[in-house]
C-alpha cells in the first residue's frame, strides 16, 4: 500500500515485487498498482457507489488525495454530472471529472482515443500524431497530454484498464 503524488511509483513497485515475489494474479500480473484508496479501476461501480467506498480514507492520506470519476463523452447528459457533484459536495474533498475530451485534428474524432501498446490513437482514422491531436487524461492528480509526454508502461496500463463509471 502506498499513497503519493510519485505516480510512476505505480510501475516501479509492481515490477520489484513481481521481481521478488513472481507473477501473482490481480496483483502483480497487471504490471501497476492502483495508487491509495482508489477502487480498483477495473471495477465497473457507479460514481456514488466509487465515492462512498473512497469518502473515509483521506484522512489517513494526509500527504494529499483526489478522488475521480470517469466519463465518455458527456455533452448530452450534462445533468448526470451535476448530480455526481451534487453527491459529492459533502462527502469529499475533492473530486476530479475525468471525461472523454480527446480530439483528432484530422478526421474530426471527439471523445476517448484508443489506448495501445504503442500510445493513444483515434479510433476512427488510427491518428497517432501528437502534434494533430489532442489526449488528455488525469495521470495523477493532474491531467497530462500522454502523447506529448508520454508515461511509464505500469501508468499506462492502468489508464487503459479504466472502466466508465456511467
Ligand atoms: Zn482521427
Amino acid at each position: 500500500m502506498y499513497s503519493t503524488p510519485s505516480e510512476s511509483l505505480t510501475d516501479r513497485f509492481c515490477r520489484l515485487d513481481r521481481q521478488r515475489f513472481g507473477a501473482i494474479e490481480n496483483i502483480t500480473d497487471k504490471d501497476y498498482y492502483t495508487n491509495s484508496y482508489h477502487y480498483d479501476v477495473r471495477k465497473k461501480v457507479t460514481p456514488f457507489q466509487k465515492l462512498d467506498f473512497e469518502k473515509d480514507y483521506p484522512f489517513y492520506a494526509s500527504g494529499g488525495f483526489i478522488h475521480y470519476c470517469e466519463y465518455p463523452k458527456m455533452t448530452h447528459n450534462l445533468q448526470a454530472l451535476e448530480a455526481v457533484w451534487d453527491y459529492a459536495y459533502d462527502r469529499v474533498g475533492y473530486l476530479g471529472t475525468n471525461a472523454a475530451i480527446d480530439r483528432c485534428f484530422e478526421c474530426g474524432f471527439e471523445g476517448e482515443f484508443n489506448p495501445t501498446a504503442a500510445g493513444f490513437c483515434c479510433p476512427d482514422c488510427g491518428n497517432t500524431d501528437p502534434e494533430t491531436c489532442d489526449v488528455v487524461k488525469r495521470t495523477c492528480g493532474y491531467l497530462g497530454n500522454p502523447m506529448k509526454r508520454p508515461m511509464v508502461h505500469g501508468r499506462h496500463e492502468e489508464i487503459a484498464s479504466r472502466v466508465n463509471h456511467i
